[in-house]
Protein backbone atom coordinates (compact mmCIF):
# COMPACT_ATOMS: atom_id res chain seq x y z
CA UNK A 1 0.00 0.00 0.00
CA UNK A 2 0.92 3.73 -0.78
CA UNK A 3 1.72 6.21 1.61
CA UNK A 4 -0.98 8.33 0.13
CA UNK A 5 -3.61 5.71 0.11
CA UNK A 6 -2.75 4.39 3.87
CA UNK A 7 -3.49 8.58 4.04
CA UNK A 8 -6.36 8.18 2.44
CA UNK A 9 -7.70 5.22 4.56
CA UNK A 10 -6.55 6.05 7.88
CA UNK A 11 -6.28 10.55 8.00
CA UNK A 12 -9.51 10.85 5.82
CA UNK A 13 -11.56 8.12 6.94
CA UNK A 14 -12.70 6.76 3.06
CA UNK A 15 -14.36 3.91 4.24
CA UNK A 16 -17.43 4.88 2.49
CA UNK A 17 -18.12 5.60 -1.23
CA UNK A 18 -19.44 9.31 -0.24
CA UNK A 19 -16.02 9.77 1.59
CA UNK A 20 -13.96 8.94 -1.09
CA UNK A 21 -16.51 11.39 -3.00
CA UNK A 22 -16.01 14.00 -0.49
CA UNK A 23 -12.18 13.80 -0.88
CA UNK A 24 -12.34 14.01 -4.71
CA UNK A 25 -15.13 16.70 -4.78
CA UNK A 26 -12.70 19.94 -3.80
CA UNK A 27 -11.24 19.37 -7.04
CA UNK A 28 -14.25 20.45 -8.99
CA UNK A 29 -15.44 24.04 -9.19
CA UNK A 30 -16.08 25.59 -6.10
CA UNK A 31 -19.70 26.47 -5.02
CA UNK A 32 -20.49 29.90 -4.52
CA UNK A 33 -19.12 31.60 -1.22
CA UNK A 34 -17.10 28.91 -1.21
CA UNK A 35 -13.37 28.77 -0.75
CA UNK A 36 -11.79 27.75 -3.73
CA UNK A 37 -9.16 24.29 -3.64
CA UNK A 38 -5.67 25.31 -4.72
CA UNK A 39 -3.38 23.33 -5.85
CA UNK A 40 -0.71 22.77 -2.62
CA UNK A 41 -0.29 21.80 0.19
CA UNK A 42 -1.54 24.55 2.50
CA UNK A 43 -4.58 25.06 0.63
CA UNK A 44 -7.44 27.24 2.44
CA UNK A 45 -10.36 25.59 1.58
CA UNK A 46 -12.70 23.59 4.04
CA UNK A 47 -12.02 20.18 3.32
CA UNK A 48 -7.90 20.67 3.23
CA UNK A 49 -8.29 22.80 6.39
CA UNK A 50 -10.36 19.54 7.84
CA UNK A 51 -7.99 16.98 6.84
CA UNK A 52 -4.75 18.79 7.21
CA UNK A 53 -6.43 18.79 10.92
CA UNK A 54 -6.61 15.14 10.65
CA UNK A 55 -2.98 15.24 10.32
CA UNK A 56 -2.71 15.00 6.25
CA UNK A 57 0.15 16.63 5.33
CA UNK A 58 -0.74 17.05 1.68
CA UNK A 59 -4.71 17.12 1.05
CA UNK A 60 -4.12 18.43 -2.53
CA UNK A 61 -2.23 14.90 -3.57
CA UNK A 62 -4.78 12.72 -1.69
CA UNK A 63 -7.42 14.49 -3.53
CA UNK A 64 -5.76 14.22 -7.12
CA UNK A 65 -4.93 10.23 -6.04
CA UNK A 66 -8.67 9.45 -5.17
CA UNK A 67 -9.83 11.56 -8.40
CA UNK A 68 -7.84 9.79 -10.33
CA UNK A 69 -8.60 6.18 -8.40
CA UNK A 70 -12.20 6.58 -8.79
CA UNK A 71 -11.58 7.68 -13.02
CA UNK A 72 -9.85 4.77 -13.38
CA UNK A 73 -12.21 2.55 -11.73
CA UNK A 74 -15.31 3.38 -13.04
CA UNK A 75 -16.42 0.71 -15.56
CA UNK A 76 -15.27 1.49 -19.50
ZN1 LIG B 1 -8.29 22.52 -0.80
ZN1 LIG C 1 -4.10 12.72 2.98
Amino acid sequence: MTQRSKCLQSNHKTAQITDLIRVAQRLDPPLPGEHPHRSRSNCACNPCTVDRHNTCENPHKCAVKQKHDSLSSLPS
